[in-house]
């Protein structure tokens, strides 16, 4: 596997693999690799013949410099976790803004609401990096995590409204054993957090078992007066209870799709 760091010199191999007939998928990370990013690319070798993880942390999706500025860094480990998994190059480019870029992808539906009400320009930054990553490497396959659901709404969107000619692919979350979704914020946990953790995972499903009329509600309910989650939102779009909260300073989010009720 290579490491590439420079967009012209992905892109000259991504097209040259092309020119040879080979199909190229991408899996777009900020880093800090896990097993939900491993899934991630694991799928992606199923689907093409050649697969370019990019490792980004995007500075425009940050709606806070210290979370930016604490987002984990874990390069040897990228390197071996990209590899094993069976990626062909990782893609580590220092940046994708020139100091005067101008120009920004704003999806208009999809971003608004749940943690686009929160994190205002958080999804134009994403939107504006994916349409820089599939400028860049031109795969014929993306793979996404549901775990960012709204994030695989909001591309899907975009993708749809640019007529860019890329098939997205969702792949389901991964969870730990307690059922938190794997994340690379999940290294900032200290102990206690992560115990809490796991109860807002847990809060989150069972509020989502309670069906989809009730289901924010009780998961307002659920965390009511637990000592160290701060619920940020909770709410109920096509039949998944989407919500979002701090454990000190970490925020976590998570979904699950709500129970039919007959
Ligand atoms: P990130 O590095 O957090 O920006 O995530 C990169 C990609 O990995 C995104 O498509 C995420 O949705 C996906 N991802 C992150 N965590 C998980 C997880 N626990 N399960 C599945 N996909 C994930």
């Amino acid at each position: 596997m290579k490491i590439m760091t420079k967009p012209a010199e992905m892109q000259k191999a991504s097209l040259a693999w092309q020119r040879r007939g080979e199909s190229v998928a991408l899996v777009p990370t900020m880093g800090a690799l896990h097993e939900g990013h491993v899934a991630l690319i694991r799928r992606a070798a199923k689907l093409a013949d050649r697969v370019v993880v990019s490792a980004y942390v995007n500075p425009t999706q940050f709606n806070s410099r210290l979370d930016f500025k604490k987002y984990p860094h874990t390069s040897d480990w990228d390197f071996r976790c990209a590899r094993q998994a069976g990626a062909d190059v990782l893609f580590r480019p220092k940046s994708l803004y020139a100091k005067d870029a101008s120009t920004w992808v704003e999806e208009g539906a999809r971003a608004r609401g749940r943690c686009g009400a929160w994190r205002p320009d958080h999804f134009r930054g994403v939107a504006t990096v994916v349409v820089k990553l599939l400028g860049i490497v031109q795969p014929q396959v993306v793979v996404f995590g549901e775990k960012d659901l709204q994030q695989c709404e909001v591309v899907e969107r975009v993708v749809r409204d640019l007529f860019l000619p890329v098939r997205i692919v969702r792949h389901p979350t991964i969870r730990e054993a307690d059922g938190l979704a794997l994340s690379s914020r999940n290294l900032r946990l200290n102990s206690i957090q992560r115990r809490l953790a796991g109860r807002w995972a847990g809060a989150v499903r069972e509020a989502a078992g309670s069906g989809a009329r009730v289901g924010a509600v009780k998961l307002r309910v659920l965390l009511r007066g637990v000592n160290g989650i701060r619920l940020e939102y909770a709410e109920v779009v096509e039949g998944h209870l989407c919500a979002a909260a701090y454990v000190g300073k970490i925020r976590l989010i998570d979904h699950r799709r709500c129970r039919e009720k007959s």
